[in-house]
């Protein structure tokens, strides 16, 4: 038993003490690849600021800011002049590094989107553009179905422009609706948590039993016939139902969504148990913070602490947090 000046043994004096403790983790700088800071508030950016993030991809496609139904080219366009017009007040105000992600969400039907796709080439030659994205296949829209090979076109059309100007893509692949058995919410509500009005989804415009994984591989497939390497292709959100697919059968990034575990279900514990199992090499983890959902910013930091007490090394976390990601965009460095 150690010499202790308390009065007795205190927990101290029995105490082996920690294993060392990797406190290179609370300085380690994190890059979050996927997020909507330009729509959070001032202070949730500076949480990132705090937090350590050294840069971010912040994504001007999301149907959730475009108000009109149908939606049409210029809205869309509108979010994107609308992130590069305030993209360096971010900066200057809290220090790290934002790059854009400019693109079409499939979420709703846009009307005449060919247009956009075009304008997007010219947007993409952008120095502050470093993604195209948000995009991908969608199973449901908002207000209005999107036929299935139109929204396909989207996706290639995109991924297009991406091989052109050898940017990677986000997709937004759909993670599996899981059933937590819990009880339902009163109809019409909608979802607390998430700002959006119900009962406007459409019906499934994929016809069979795992619509999220049929998506993802769409999307491979469109991203593939446009030219664009699978290395230059991030599959946000990854989950445990597309995870040994991407794995197995692409060379894709897998960028775990944990800023909002709540709503889909991801966490730290699935970013550790793929680490395990195939390497810490094409893995990612992003937030998807955005002022319409309850999200976090310091997902990331607390994941670095979370992967750590899950057994995961700091080479490794750090990786993952960081240099993927910086590597992949070419930010952050
Ligand atoms: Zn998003």
């Amino acid at each position: 038993m150690d010499q202790t000046p308390t009065e007795r043994p205190t927990d101290a004096a029995y105490d082996e003490g920690a294993p060392s403790l990797p406190r290179e983790l609370l300085n380690t700088p994190w890059i979050d690849g996927h997020n909507h800071a330009h729509t959070l508030s001032w202070s949730d950016r500076e949480r990132y600021a705090l937090s350590g993030c050294a840069a971010m991809v912040a994504v001007a496609s999301g149907y959730h800011w475009t108000p009109y139904k149908p939606v049409r080219a210029s809205d869309v366009r509108y979010l994107w002049d609308d992130a590069i017009n305030r993209r360096a007040a971010i900066e200057r105000n809290h220090f790290f590094e934002v790059g854009l992600g400019l693109g079409v969400h499939t979420g709703v039907r846009v009307e005449d989107p060919d247009p956009l796709f075009e304008k997007l080439d010219e947007y993409a030659a952008a120095e502050e553009v470093v993604a195209i994205g948000e995009t991908g296949v969608t199973p449901t829209q908002h207000v209005e179905p999107w036929d299935l090979d139109e929204q396909r076109a989207a996706v290639r059309a995109q991924a297009a422009v991406a091989a052109r100007h050898d940017l990677p893509v986000i997709l937004h692949t759909p993670n599996r609706a899981g059933d937590d058995g819990g009880r339902s919410y009163r109809p019409g509500l909608g979802t607390p948590g998430y700002e959006k009005t119900p009962g406007l989804e459409g019906p499934s415009v994929i016809d069979e039993g795992n619509p999220a994984l049929a998506a993802t591989r769409m999307d491979v497939e469109e991203t593939r016939a446009a030219g664009l390497p699978d290395e230059r292709v991030v599959a946000s959100h990854a989950d445990p139902n597309n995870t040994s697919y991407l794995m197995a059968e692409t060379d894709c990034y897998l960028s775990f969504t944990i800023g909002h575990s709540w709503l889909i279900g991801v966490d730290a514990a699935d970013v550790a148990d793929a680490i395990d199992e195939y390497g810490p090499d094409r893995i990612m983890v992003d937030t998807d913070c955005a002022n319409v959902l309850r999200t976090d910013p310091f997902a990331v930091k607390r994941a670095v602490l979370e992967l750590y007490r899950y057994g995961i090394e700091p080479d490794a976390i750090r990786r993952v947090v960081y240099e993927n990601p910086r590597d992949v965009f070419g930010i952050g460095g």
